[in-house]
């Protein structure tokens, strides 16, 4: 099934992320945990494609294996490093393993090649319109605190609407802390015509350390609630997973209340997470009370 038409019911939606394993590790623990999301009934899931060559061949496979478990599958799809000739066998893959959604992607520059010529795929924009033709539903990634490499909101704004005007059905956010952030966002992203679904991004924490180091790397504001909360619990695991899906429970509700109703939840590979957060979410996702 198509994305695009899972978000046109308008109903309040949950998605999950998950990402492959390495080719030099077993596929078990991945399907166990697609299995156990799956039981969760999420809208849709999808599979991240690894930034190093690695893991990108797992990707069109823990896809076809989410469809397996009845769960449409979105597969992402990076482009930075990609020849035409790479791009038109994903597109045979994808199409041979019944994929009908592809998040398209820039991916991260490679390290050291900062400012080189990066080869046919400059952006994702490049992406889309190579894709467009193929017919799948196509999503794409977008920035409530800008993307880290583009240095005014409002051009990296402009960028996106180009990359929906080439052909994009919907948006997905990259992780936010401060919902206010991100109707701040959806906000100036209307005023400037985009009219396409917008999905919101949550981060459940459940590692203080590490979500530290990553808001570092990719820009995102910590609120200091969230401060707060890392640093009385953050050393402690089990404390820290009660208070990251509570927060993120949190989130969503907000979200929810304010008529957004398109929520991917980061769950990396982490059922237990999700599992968590749908049961908060129990009542508020069943049509049976409306
Ligand atoms: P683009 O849309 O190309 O934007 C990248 C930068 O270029 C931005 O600063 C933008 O403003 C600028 N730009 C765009 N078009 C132009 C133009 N015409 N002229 C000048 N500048 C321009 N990475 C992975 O490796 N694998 C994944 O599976 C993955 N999944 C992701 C899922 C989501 C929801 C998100 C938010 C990110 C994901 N990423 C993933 C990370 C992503 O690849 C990086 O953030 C990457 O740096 C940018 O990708 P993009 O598709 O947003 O790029």
């Amino acid at each position: 099934m198509k994305i695009k038409d899972i978000l046109a019911k308008g109903l309040p939606s949950v998605s999950f992320e998950i990402f492959p394993p390495r080719s030099d590790s077993p596929f078990e623990p991945m399907k166990e945990a697609v299995e156990r999301l799956a039981r969760q009934r999420p809208s849709f899931m999808s599979v991240t494609y690894g930034a190093s060559g690695n893991a990108q061949a797992n990707t069109v496979e823990v896809a076809s294996f989410v469809q397996k478990c009845g769960v449409p599958a979105l597969a992402h799809l990076t482009c930075i490093a990609a020849t035409k000739d790479n791009i038109d066998k994903e597109v045979a893959a994808l199409r041979g393993a019944g994929i009908e959604n592809v998040l398209c992607l820039r991916g991260d520059i490679p390290k050291g090649t900062e400012g080189q010529a990066q080869g046919p795929f400059q952006h994702a924009v490049d992406l889309v319109r190579a894709l467009r033709p193929a017919g799948f539903c196509l999503g794409g990634a977008c920035y409530p605190e800008c993307h880290p490499d583009c240095a005014h909101m409002e051009d990296d704004i402009l960028h996106l609407c180009e990359k929906v005007e080439a052909g994009l059905d919907f948006v997905t956010t990259q992780m936010f802390f401060d919902n206010n952030i991100f109707y701040r966002y959806l906000s100036k992203l209307r005023d400037r015509g985009v009219t396409v679904p917008v999905i919101a991004g949550i981060m459940p924490v459940t590692n203080g350390k590490q979500i530290a180091r990553i808001c570092r790397l990719s820009g995102t504001y910590l609120p200091s609630r969230f401060k707060a909360i890392v640093d009385r619990y953050g050393d402690r695991p089990p404390a820290m997973l009660d208070a990251g899906v509570a927060y993120a429970t949190e989130q969503i509700v907000d979200l929810f209340a304010n008529g957004v109703n398109a929520v991917h939840v980061y769950t990396m590979n982490r059922p237990e997470v999700a599992e968590r957060i749908m049961a908060n979410l129990r009542s508020i996702l069943s049509n049976d009370d409306r």
